[in-house]
C-alpha cells in the first residue's frame, strides 16, 4: 500500500478491507443511457448539437437526443458549456426530462465522461471519486476471504460497491444489508478476539463447598446450582476465571459468593462492594451462614490497622485499593457496574503475585440482553441466575397528578402495618428546568404530614447513617436514585418514582427491585406527566430483568434514552444489537 493510500486509510479510521467494505455507498447514479426519453427522470442520452442560443434567464441549446429534436436550458451558463455546445458536438449528458407545450426539454444536462454503469457515490472523509479509486484498487473478494469472511457475505459487499445492473434492488439490498451487518460484527468480535489474553491461575481450587451448602437454612434454586457448578469448574481449572454472574435483584448471589469463598478456602478471598452499608450486609451474613473457622474481616476505611494475612475472607468498599492487600487467589465484585474498568482492574492486581493471576468472578445484578452477552462471550463467561428463591409480587402503578391521592393513602396504609415507602425524586435541588419537584421543594409536605422522614441524596456524606437509620426507624425515605445499590430494607413495600419517564429502564428496574425482596407484598408508582407512555407500560407489564434488558435495548436504540445512561458501549453502524441475534449467532458460528 502506498503511504497516500494508508493516509487516506487513517483519515477514514479502518485498518482493514472489511473496514473499507462497510463504508457503503450513499447512493448510486445510474449511467445506462435511457433507450427512450422517460419523463420527469434524470436520462442518460448522446446528444449531437445543431445551434446554440444565449438568452438573458439561461443558455438555450438545440440538440438531437433519441432522433428527436429537443431543447436544452441550461442555467448559470459557464464557459465550458458555451465550448461544448458547439454545433456539430456529439456527446453523452444526464438531464431531467420534461414535455414542455409537446417539446422535449432536457433541463440542466451534465456532460459525462463515463456511461453505461451504475456507479457508487460516497459520503466519507474522502471525495467520492478518491473512494471510487480506493475500492478499485483493494476492495477484492479475495483479499475479504482472507481476512475471514464467507464468500456469499464478500460476493454481496463487492457487488454492494461496484454493481453492475439495477435487477431486483429491493432483495438484492436486503441481502447486501445482511453482508454488511455480517461483516460488522464479524470485524468487531475479531478484534475483541485479537485482545484475549488466558492467565495461568494463581492456584486451583478445589475444596468442597458441599458441606456448607447442606448447612444453609434453605435450598439452592436452580439456577443457583448452575451459577455455583460454574464457578466450580473454573476455579478447579490452570487458567485463572473470568465469570460474570448476572443475577435480577433478590436472585441470591450473596451465597454463590460463599459458595465460591469455600472452594477457595483455605487460600484467601477478596471481595469489593460499591457501599460501606453493603459491605455490612455481606458480613453480617457471613456471621449467619459461613462456618466459624473462616475467618472473615471487614476491612473499611478506617481501621488501617486490621490484620489482613490472618484472615481468609476480606469484604470492603473500594477504600481496598488504598491499602496493603495481601495475595489472594480469588478476587470477587460485586454490583460490578458500580466500579470503573480501572477500579476493577486496580483490585485485580494489587493481590496477584508474579505472571499468574487470580481467579475473577463479577457479580452484576442489571442484566444485559442476550446479544451483548454473546457478544462479550469471547472474553468472560457467563453465568445467569433467573429464578428468583421468593416470587417477586411487585405491582407496578402509571400515575400522574390525579393519581396522587389515591398513592398517599396507599403510603399511609403501608405505614399502619408497619412498612416503608422511598420516594424518588429526580434532584435534589430546584429546577427551571424540570416540570417535577425536587427533594428540597417535596421535603417540608413529607415532614409535615408523617414522623420518621429520613432524606438522603448522592452527594450526602451523611447517606450510608441515613440509610442505616431508616431501614431501623424510618417511614418515608426522601431520596435519588443513591438506593440503587443492592442494600436490602426488608420492611420497605413501596417505591414511588417522580419523574419515572427520564430514568432508564435498567434504573427504574432496580429502584423497583429495592421492594419485594424476601418476599413481601411490593408496590411501584410511576409518577409521571406522561402517563401514556409506552415505554413505562410495558415496563409496568414486565418483571424479569432479563426481559427489561430487551426492552430496554428496543427503546434505547429507537432514541428515547432521555435520562438513562448508555451503559452499552459498543456502538455499531449496521448492526442492530436488537434485531440482530441471528445474524450474531451465524457469525459466531463461521468463527467456530
Ligand atoms: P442479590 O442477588 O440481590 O444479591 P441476596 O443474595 O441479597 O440477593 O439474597 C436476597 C435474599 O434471599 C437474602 O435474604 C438471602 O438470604 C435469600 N436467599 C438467597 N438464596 C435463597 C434461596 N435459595 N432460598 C431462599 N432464600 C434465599
Ligand atoms: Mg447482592
Amino acid at each position: 500500500m502506498t503511504p497516500q493510500h494508508r493516509r487516506y486509510f487513517e483519515k477514514l479510521g479502518i485498518n482493514s478491507i472489511i473496514g473499507l467494505s462497510l463504508l457503503a455507498p450513499v447512493r448510486y447514479d445510474d449511467l445506462t443511457p435511457s433507450v427512450y426519453p422517460k419523463l420527469d427522470e434524470l436520462n442518460v442520452v448522446e446528444i449531437s448539437v445543431k445551434s446554440s442560443q444565449k438568452t438573458p434567464k439561461f443558455f438555450k441549446v438545440i440538440a438531437i437526443a433519441w432522433g428527436l429534436e429537443a431543447e436544452l436550458i441550461i442555467f448559470n451558463p459557464k464557459n465550458f458549456h458555451y465550448l461544448a455546445f458547439k454545433a456539430g458536438n456529439k456527446f453523452f449528458i444526464r438531464a431531467l426530462v420534461q414535455r414542455n407545450f409537446g417539446k422535449l426539454q432536457l433541463v440542466q444536462p451534465k456532460i459525462l465522461s463515463q456511461i453505461g454503469g451504475i456507479f457508487s457515490v460516497y459520503k466519507t472523509e474522502l471525495a467520492s471519486k478518491t473512494m471510487c479509486s480506493l475500492i478499485d484498487k483493494y476492495l477484492k473478494e479475495e483479499s475479504l476471504i482472507e481476512e475471514g469472511l464467507p464468500r456469499w457475505a464478500s460476493k454481496k459487499l463487492i457487488s454492494l460497491h461496484k454493481p453492475i445492473i439495477t435487477q431486483n434492488y429491493v432483495k438484492s439490498l436486503k441481502e447486501a444489508m445482511n453482508a454488511l451487518k455480517f461483516a460488522e460484527i464479524y470485524l468487531f468480535l475479531k478484534t475483541l478476539n485479537s485482545k484475549k489474553q488466558y492467565f495461568k491461575a494463581s492456584s486451583v481450587l478445589v475444596s468442597d463447598e458441599r458441606e456448607f451448602i447442606k448447612s444453609l437454612p434453605f435450598s439452592l434454586t436452580n439456577d443457583q446450582k448452575k451459577a455455583i457448578a460454574d464457578i466450580k469448574s473454573d476455579l478447579a481449572g490452570q487458567i485463572a476465571a473470568k465469570r460474570i454472574i448476572m443475577g435480577d435483584v433478590g436472585s441470591g448471589k450473596t451465597v454463590v459468593m460463599f459458595a465460591a469463598v469455600m472452594m477457595a478456602y483455605p487460600k484467601k478471598t477478596v471481595l469489593m462492594v460499591p457501599t460501606t452499608i453493603l459491605a455490612m450486609q455481606i458480613y453480617n451474613e457471613t456471621k449467619k451462614l459461613l462456618p466459624l473457622f473462616v475467618r472473615v474481616v471487614l476491612a473499611l476505611g478506617g481501621e488501617k490497622n486490621t490484620q489482613l494475612d490472618e484472615v481468609d475472607f476480606i469484604i470492603g468498599t473500594h477504600a481496598l485499593l488504598y491499602r496493603e492487600l495481601p495475595k489472594c487467589d480469588l478476587v470477587m465484585i460485586d454490583e460490578q457496574h458500580r466500579f470503573g474498568t480501572a477500579q476493577r482492574d486496580a483490585i485485580h492486581k494489587m493481590v496477584s503475585e508474579g505472571k499468574t493471576h487470580p481467579h475473577f468472578l463479577q457479580f452484576s445484578a442489571t442484566p444485559i440482553p442476550r446479544t451483548m452477552s454473546l457478544i462479550h462471550s469471547s472474553l468472560v463467561n457467563y453465568s445467569f441466575i433467573k429464578e428468583t428463591p421468593f416470587r417477586k409480587n411487585i405491582d407496578t402503578y402509571i400515575i400522574d397528578k390525579k393519581g396522587f391521592g389515591r398513592m398517599l393513602s396507599h403510603v399511609e396504609n403501608e405505614m399502619k402495618e408497619g412498612r416503608q415507602t422511598v420516594i424518588i425524586y429526580p434532584l435534589v435541588e430546584e429546577s427551571e428546568i424540570l416540570s417535577y419537584q425536587s427533594i428540597d421543594e417535596g421535603r417540608s409536605f413529607w415532614e409535615k404530614r408523617y414522623s420518621g422522614v429520613f432524606v438522603t441524596h448522592g452527594k450526602d456524606k451523611d447517606k450510608e447513617r441515613i440509610l442505616d437509620e431508616f431501614a431501623k426507624n424510618g417511614n418515608i425515605l426522601l431520596a435519588t436514585t443513591v438506593v440503587e445499590v443492592g442494600i436490602s430494607l426488608p420492611k420497605l413495600s413501596t417505591i414511588v418514582i417522580v419523574g419515572a419517564e427520564r430514568l432508564g429502564l435498567a434504573t427504574l428496574h432496580q429502584l423497583r427491585g429495592r421492594v419485594s425482596r424476601t418476599g413481601l407484598k411490593g408496590y411501584c408508582f410511576l409518577y409521571t406527566n406522561q402517563p401514556s407512555s409506552t415505554r413505562l407500560n410495558e415496563f409496568a407489564n414486565t418483571v424479569s430483568g432479563f426481559d427489561i434488558a430487551e426492552l430496554d435495548l428496543k427503546y434505547r436504540q429507537g432514541g428515547d434514552i432521555l435520562g438513562g445512561v448508555l451503559q452499552h458501549g459498543a456502538q455499531f453502524k449496521w448492526f442492530s444489537l436488537s434485531e440482530d441475534g441471528d445474524i450474531l449467532r451465524s457469525v459466531l458460528s463461521h468463527m467456530g
